[in-house]
């Protein structure tokens, strides 16, 4: 590990400081949360797991042309980030029914969302990270209408190429989480990480509603065989990585 100043430790990554200010060193631990921290576990290999695949994703994205905090991956559990100030949003996109929003609605897991839904949470634990409406998003000034009008843009061009690169992959991108980051230049730039801990993502190999996921639904649920999900993710991200890498 480093012997830089520890900045922030979440419940899934450390955020240290560098001797750049410009540059920030995210510790990708294997402590796992769910239902707000009220289940705490370990996954052994997540930290290394997930932040080969979030490095991974980042790279495929800036290949696309979105704006990544990403620098380089300087060992297993290691990325380096651009320092950015975090917009205390948790912008959730959706594909497919599941979790909260089949909870919340009646809607049956499984059902096709076309178009993706998005949604806006407001990041913050003590209050349980709630979903808002715009009018309170724009009430707390959490960011702003133009803001909000690019993050839109920008989640919806993200779930374009990650449910195309999953695809490749034989796997369901059902739903995932984002967070964003405004740098120096009032850029936003895509920030935190895309992982099996923040996307719901199914085997398209599998049926069973249990023996398909290949998320953190396996740790919330005691599905079983969590570790060897998050190293299969791996395993296909990097087969599919490599081969965008041959075509181009
Ligand atoms: N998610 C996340 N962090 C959160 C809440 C949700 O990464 O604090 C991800 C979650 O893994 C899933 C998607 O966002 O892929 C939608 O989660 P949902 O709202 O259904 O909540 P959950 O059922 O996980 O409580």
């Amino acid at each position: 590990m480093t012997s830089h100043p520890k900045l922030y430790e979440g419940k899934a990554k450390i955020l240290y400081a560098t001797d750049d200010p410009a540059v920030l060193l995210t510790y990708f631990k294997d402590d796992a949360t769910a239902f707000n921290a009220q289940k705490r576990g370990s996954i052994q290999g997540k930290g290394a797991a997930n932040c080969a695949i979030a490095s991974h994703l980042f790279q495929q994205l800036e290949l696309k042309g979105i704006p990544t905090h990403f620098i380089d991956q300087p060992s297993p559990n290691e990325m380096r980030v651009k320092a950015v100030k975090i917009v205390p949003l948790e912008v959730v996109i959706r594909n497919i029914a599941a979790g909260s929003l089949c909870k919340q609605t009646g809607l049956a897991l499984g059902t096709v969302i076309q178009p993706p839904l998005i949604e806006f949470y407001y990041k913050n634990d003590e209050l349980g990270d709630p979903l808002l409406t715009r009018d309170r998003l724009f009430l707390m000034k959490l960011a702003t209408p133009e803001q909000v009008a690019q993050l839109q843009i920008m989640a919806l061009k993200i779930n374009e190429i990650l449910t195309e690169f999953f695809q490749n992959c034989g796997i369901t991108l059902v739903d995932f989480k984002l967070e964003f980051g405004v740098d120096q230049n009032q850029q936003i730039l895509l920030a935190d990480e895309i992982s099996p801990d923040t996307c719901r993502l199914w085997n398209q190999a599998e049926t069973d509603p249990t023996r398909r996921v290949m998320d953190k639904d396996r740790f919330r649920h005691d599905l079983g065989e969590v570790e060897t999900a998050y190293q299969q993710v791996l395993e296909r991200v990097l087969a599919s990585s490599d081969k965008v890498g041959e075509i181009q």
